[in-house]
């Protein structure tokens, strides 16, 4: 890595200054040739600016990429523009140097492809206004993620399967991950860069019954941009269908604890089964038991399938199933 003279940035702002003032008379000249060469002179100008402007803030900032990382760890969360990073970096091919950051070094910087399907189907929330762009970056969080370097070498091996399509490749994914926080921007990519994947996530959850959570499907607790598998076991079928808006409904009423335990995810701990928060129809769903706040509790899984041993046959009433759930001493 060779150490980058800092230039003046004043200086880099005058002679951009002059070479534009004098563009009035270059502009009269007949040979576009020379037109192009002197905007092309004021361009690598920009560009020299860009990176005195930054070493001045952060003199070891001595590659393009640590001038990339630099500038996305200071904006965590915000959209960026292909064009500042260029300006920052001070290169062209800027793209490949965030290709690097991600997968390489374990930046979780989503692309602008991701970030619009995950806005669309509401798993990523930004205060920006701006019409989200293909050059668009977004840093989702200020830490590097040390077994992305690993998921990206499966995600690429999935992703050239010959056998299913996008939406088999993004489970196939998920199943190989079970319990560990997975970028859009990876299950993108998995699916063959698909522009329907966050719908297919979707679909894997809402109708298949797989426990793909994010933080605005059930799960606070977890950082934006990133959808979990729970486990690789698919909801009963009388569980599935039941709408997010309605799931995270049942669960704020029931302040994220189990009934019957009063386990929540804060007392998540290795040595003990209970693993997740499930959802469990009082009325099973194939008994015409409806998808409503008074059918709908929250259990813990341990308690889930204790109280499915219990009642296999879904014969008890309400008012036995709460009096299991919070017996009167
Ligand atoms: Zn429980
Ligand atoms: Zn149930």
């Amino acid at each position: 890595m060779s150490s980058r003279k800092i230039e003046n940035p004043e200086q880099l702002r005058e002679e951009l200054v002059r070479l534009l003032r004098n563009f009035e008379e270059t502009l009269k000249n007949e040979n576009l040739r020379f037109k192009i060469l002197k905007l092309a002179e004021a361009f690598g100008k920009l560009r020299r600016l860009g990176v005195a402007v930054v070493l001045l803030e952060e003199a070891d900032s001595n590659s393009a990429s640590d001038r990339i990382l630099l500038y996305l760890r200071r904006y965590v969360g915000s959209i960026v523009s292909g064009d500042e990073l260029m300006v920052v970096s001070g290169i062209q091919d800027y793209p490949r140097r965030v290709r690097e950051l991600r997968v390489q070094f374990g930046w979780n910087i989503l692309s602008g492809a991701a970030i619009k399907q995950m806005i669309h189907e509401g798993d990523l929330i930004v205060t920006e206004q701006t019409k989200v762009l293909p050059d668009h970056y977004l840093l989702l969080h200020d830490e590097q993620d040390k077994g992305s370097a690993y998921r990206w070498n499966r995600a690429n091996a999935i992703r050239k399967e010959k056998t299913g399509g996008g939406k088999q490749k993004i489970l196939k994914f998920l199943k190989e991950n079970v319990g560990v926080p997975i970028t859009g921007e990876e299950l993108r990519y998995v699916a063959g860069d698909s522009s329907e994947w966050a719908r297919r996530v979707r679909e894997l959850r809402t109708e298949d019954g797989w426990k793909i959570k994010t933080r605005h499907t059930g799960r606070p607790d977890l950082q934006q941009g990133v959808y979990i598998l729970e486990d690789d076991l698919q909801a009963e079928r009388h569980d599935r269908n039941i709408p997010d808006h309605m799931q995270i409904g049942v669960l704020e009423r029931d302040h994220y604890r189990c009934l019957k335990c009063d386990w929540s995810r804060d007392k998540l701990h290795p040595d003990d089964r209970r693993q997740r928060l499930e959802l469990h129809h009082v009325k099973y769903h194939s008994k015409k038991g409806e998808n409503t706040l008074e059918n709908l509790a929250t259990l813990c899984n341990v308690c889930h399938d204790l109280i499915h041993r219990l009642d296999k046959e879904n014969i008890w009433s309400a008012e036995q199933f709460y009096s299991w759930v919070n017996p009167t001493p």
